[in-house]
């Protein structure tokens, strides 16, 4: 049984002692006594830094890590490696992750009564996999289902694990099932995924719009979601989708992915219009810190040209059945692991939390990283590396509070904002 050493207590103490011991060092004269102030100095500022961190509700608001779980044998508690895996329960201790949100993600394929059927069936199993993983290990982690869930998991020196949903096509046009997943722990489904889809088109279909936005079914879904409490994930959406949503949403919606196109010009980014209206409805935008959406991506690369005859191969991620699918994700991992991508790091994926700041102000931008789905930057490799996000913010002269802000307080505010007006 793994036990988790509090590491908020003994980071303060740690500072306190620090404290009490370095003006005892100052007094001491002499070179090599500077030398050894300004070592002290620094891991005083390291020490800091990491109390930063460590104080802030840290939440990741999205990872693919469930498709590990139905992809073949892999246990959460175990330690892994990246870039193979970049999420696992004891490394989201290791970074000091309060919440993650892990996505039940399905690929869109025509819909047909059978891939309807599939996809749900995938959405279940991802689901009881990722319940079974938590009833198993209770020292390290606990589902959360609400902000309150997540504050006393935080309390708990455990990590929350929290349920979202990429893609609404295990819905397959059924409302009832919106609140089955409800039922069942899910708190934010993303409307579509690469492709359009009964809820709304996507930013990234080949064939363009379908419904020109969202479609009644998807107004009900909305509606739905607000009666339930659930957020709303506009990542992925098209552009006219996603201002469909903000007007039909009662409640503030997430985009628990999604960076700035006017950083990185990928139309599943957000344009600065669509922050803002965001932000007007008080919604967040939580950056995705997957290479291709933080830099235009290198082109002329082996790893994209790769990637592209992937995707291409099965035409936009639509697979035939689960065979397919697991195949796919077998090729695109040895792809990024024999020709791997040269990725931005984590400076650049600061510049867009900066936009968004400068734009809008500190209360409208969070994190999602997107692990276990492509996410990942030169340093930035797991959650483990979290606190180099924090190091990062701090050298660009955010405070203590903007940064609890940005690691979970704007989120948890949506997500409280979204269950106050389901209780209405
Ligand atoms: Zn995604």
């Amino acid at each position: 049984m793994i036990q988790f050493i509090p590491l908020r207590v003994i980071s303060l103490m740690m500072l306190l002692l620090l404290a009490i011991t370095m003006p005892l060092t100052s007094c001491k004269s002499g070179k090599q006594n500077n030398n050894s102030s300004k070592q002290n100095e620094s891991s005083a500022d390291s020490l800091q830094n990491q109390t930063i961190h460590q104080q802030a509700v840290v939440i990741d608001t999205h990872t693919d890590t469930p498709m590990k779980l139905i992809n073949g044998y892999f246990n959460l508690a175990e330690r892994h490696q990246a870039p193979d895996s970049r999420v696992d329960f004891p490394r989201l201790r290791a970074g000091d992750v309060d919440a993650v949100f892990f996505a039940l993600y399905t690929g869109q394929r025509k819909r047909t009564s059978e891939n309807y059927l599939q996809a749900y069936n995938l959405a279940n199993q991802m689901l009881d996999s990722t319940l079974a993983a938590i009833k198993r290990n209770p020292q390290m982690v606990t589902l959360a289902t609400s902000p309150a869930d997540i504050l006393n998991a935080s309390a708990q020196n455990k990590a929350a694990i929290c349920l979202g949903m990429e893609n609404g096509f295990p819905l397959a046009k059924d409302i009832t099932r919106v609140k089955a997943f409800y039922d069942k722990g899910v708190r934010y489904i993303t409307l579509s995924h690469s492709s359009n889809n009964d809820i709304c088109d996507s930013s990234t279909d080949k064939k363009g719009a379908e419904h020109n936005g969202l479609s009644s079914f998807g107004k009900a879904v909305v509606a739905e979601m607000n009666r339930l409490g659930m957020m709303v994930d506009v990542s992925h959406i098209s552009d006219k989708s996603f201002y469909d949503v903000l007007e039909v949403s009662k409640a503030p919606v997430i985009a628990s992915h999604s960076s700035v196109r006017a950083l990185c010009n990928h139309p599943r980014n957000l344009s600065d219009d669509m922050i803002k209206a965001l932000a007007v409805k008080g919604g967040v935008i939580q950056i995705c810190i997957l290479g291709g959406y933080i830099a235009d991506e290198d082109t002329g690369s082996v790893n994209y040209r790769k990637l592209e005859e992937l995707r291409l191969k099965y035409n936009n991620w639509q697979y035939k059945d689960d065979e397919e699918r697991k195949k796919v994700w077998k090729e695109y991992d040895s792809i990024n692991k024999f020709y791997p991508p040269v990725l931005p790091d984590i400076a650049r994926a600061v510049d867009h939390i900066d936009h968004v700041v400068k734009l809008v102000g500190i209360d409208h931008v969070g994190i999602g990283s997107d692990f276990d789905g492509g996410g990942g930057l030169s340093d930035c490799r797991d959650v483990t590396d979290f606190p180099k996000i924090t190091d990062e913010l701090i050298q660009r002269g955010y405070s203590a509070d903007d940064i609890a802000k940005i690691w979970g307080g704007n989120f948890l505010r949506v997500f409280r904002e979204v269950e106050k007006i389901a209780a209405l």
